[in-house]
């Protein structure tokens, strides 16, 4: 009988510890690898749309999906702006938290409008009390870098990152060859100064998008050019023998879409609904699909009425905007928002537009939904993502980092499953069980005879 049990005990340790042993991550030499120190390289492509590769030969971004993974897409927050984006990116952060809340400085009160490149060296728009990852990061003995990435530029609570090269105005955004110089002074970074945290962003294809329009040849073109450059990145990834330390997240801040113009519609001229002079004291409306004013004092409803005969855009109350963009909360939003429909830019007084793509429309639209690709030691090989929020892109990064995360809205459980050696949202049994479950199997054993 005592030997029956004891088979039966024998038996179901077996396949508790065929269980462990199969849980081991398959491609690295220990459990704990993810918790080991790496580095992590985030790359931003502006404007670059999630389907943009699928009409366009790119064998390198295509090796990404089976040599990394790849999300089918991802949602940018609302609004759907550069700045305000990446910024929820590397802070997983809301856009009403971290008050990034347009491409420009502004204030409502005396009219000033700082231009987005200029913004971009301006702290007092970035730090509103939210530390962004770079800053986590070297308050944990990390060392961070940003190469052109918004926000890198600026100072939190007094504190740099440690190096920051700011985008000048004026800067060529297509040059192939500072591309590839960008990507080779980052990897050295990585190779020669042991930098942990780097982030790079370049302006394409988003200026092509705005200039020439998402279904333009051109666009076909630079996103060709992308792909060369991640297959330059691959292999100086090989060349600075970062191939097992180094992670990548490719990713992007907004997708693009047609400019709807005349004669094929009528373009939106907010002028001729209400007497901008008259009702607002400050207002941002020439700015793609997004629109923000402040109503002249006792004016709001009027201007709430005259807005809500345009048509062609939904006009909001900054507290009754719906919970899902998480703009509500913002100190800084002026106290009406102007959304248009998709491909319906908005204009003040006159078409001055040119742009032929834009975005700033509702994140809910296919069109402005973006990339995301991941490749190196910690993520699986082959894996197609889910959709998910770009949000939640921080407390991966934090994870990739093995550091902690600022209190932030985004969540590991949508990324978990990306990573070697986690299962069920991140549960992973510890290397010490075998030796735990024999000292049992001894003690049941023994205890049984
Ligand atoms: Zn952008």
């Amino acid at each position: 009988m005592a030997t029956v049990r004891l088979q039966t005990i024998f038996l179901i340790l077996l396949a508790i510890l065929s269980a462990w042993a199969a849980a081991k991550p398959s491609g690295s030499p220990s459990g704990s690898d993810v918790g080991s120190k790496k580095r992590l390289l985030l790359i931003s492509f502006d404007g670059f749309r999630w389907d943009y590769d699928q009409d366009v030969d790119t064998p390198n971004l295509d090796r990404l999906a089976w040599d990394g993974v790849k999300a089918k897409y991802i949602t940018p927050p609302m609004l759907t702006m550069t700045s305000p984006s990446h910024f929820t990116t590397i802070t997983g952060r809301w856009v009403e938290d971290h008050e990034v809340v347009h491409n420009m400085m502004f204030n409502t009160k005396t009219n000033l409008k700082v231009p987005h490149k200029v913004t971009l060296r301006r702290s007092e728009w970035w730090d509103n009390g939210v530390l962004p990852l770079w800053i986590t990061a070297q308050n944990q003995g990390l060392k961070t870098a940003s190469f052109h990435y918004p926000g890198g530029g600026a100072n939190y609570s007094g504190q740099a990152v440690n190096r920051a090269i700011v985008e000048e105005s004026g800067h060529i955004d297509d040059n192939e060859t500072e591309w590839r110089q960008n990507i080779d002074t980052v990897l050295s970074w990585f190779s020669e100064e042991d930098f942990d945290l780097v982030t790079l962003y370049y302006g394409e294809p988003d200026n092509v998008g705005h200039m020439r329009g998402p279904d333009h040849p051109d666009r076909k073109a630079i996103i060709r050019q992308i792909d060369r450059t991640v297959g330059y990145l691959r292999d100086g990834i090989t060349r600075h023998m970062l191939n097992s330390t180094l992670n990548v997240i490719i990713t992007s801040d907004h997708g693009m879409t047609t400019v709807k113009k005349r004669p094929l519609v009528d373009e939106i001229v907010l002028n001729k609904y209400l007497d901008l002079l008259k009702l607002a004291s400050f207002e941002i409306l020439d700015y793609g699909g997004f629109g923000i004013l402040t109503p002249r004092p006792g004016k709001e409803q009027e201007v709430l009425e005259a807005l809500a005969k345009a048509p062609n855009l939904t006009v909001y109350r900054k507290e009754d905007m719906p919970e899902s963009f998480h703009l509500g909360r913002s100190q800084r939003m002026p106290p009406v928002v102007v959304i248009a429909d998709l491909g319906f830019n908005l204009n003040s007084r006159f078409i001055v537009y040119v742009n032929k793509g834009d975005h700033g429309f509702h994140n809910g639209e296919m069109d402005m939904k973006m990339i995301f690709r991941a490749f190196g030691p910690d993520f699986k090989k082959n894996f197609l993502s889910e959709p998910f929020d770009s949000i939640h892109i921080y407390p991966l990064m934090c994870r990739l980092l093995d550091i902690r995360a600022e209190p932030n809205n985004g969540s590991l459980e949508h990324t978990a499953d990306m990573l070697i050696g986690t299962h069920d949202g991140g549960s992973r049994m510890s290397p010490t069980s075998p030796m735990m479950l024999t000292f049992i199997f001894v003690f049941i054993s023994t205890t049984m005879l």
